[in-house]
């Protein structure tokens, strides 16, 4: 089954900074900002055409986005790609061995299901699948 490129996540020190750039001077358009205490981040989705982002600010020290950013400085964090059917994608990586770090789907942002699946087995990418459940299926913009 192919898989289309959901989103690119990018950690910022600070969202406001970082929107200014994105928003005000690439001209994409925010989509929505969502907080994900699970996580202790921040996160603000923009667009632009077929290209999605997501920045990723830290609300505290124990969020994994400001260890993210202690070791590796800012910058790209993870990869998303969208499947159709995530359960299956993650008992196949399972049975291919791959090291995951959710091994069932779990409720992300958006409304999505997600899955992260460990950096060391995909070249020190972090890769996120996520599923949309939003009944009207469509391609592209919606
Ligand atoms: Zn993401």
């Amino acid at each position: 089954v192919s898989k289309k490129l959901d989103h690119i996540g990018i950690a910022v020190p600070e969202l406001t900074a970082a929107l200014e750039v994105y928003e005000s001077a690439l001209g994409f358009e925010l989509e929505e900002i969502e907080e994900v205490p699970a996580q202790k981040t921040r996160v603000a989705f923009v667009r632009s055409g077929d290209i999605r982002l997501e920045l990723l600010e830290a609300m505290n020290d124990a969020s994994p986005v400001s260890k993210f950013i202690a070791k590796r400085g800012p910058g790209i964090h993870h990869i998303c790609f969208q499947v159709e059917d995530i359960a299956a994608e993650l008992t196949s990586l399972k049975a291919a061995g791959v090291r995951l770090i959710d091994e069932t789907a779990r409720p992300g942002a958006a409304g999505c299901l997600v899955a992260f699946i460990h950096p060391a087995g995909t070249g020190g990418v972090l890769l996120e699948l996520s599923q949309h459940l939003s009944p009207s299926k469509q391609s592209g913009t919606e």
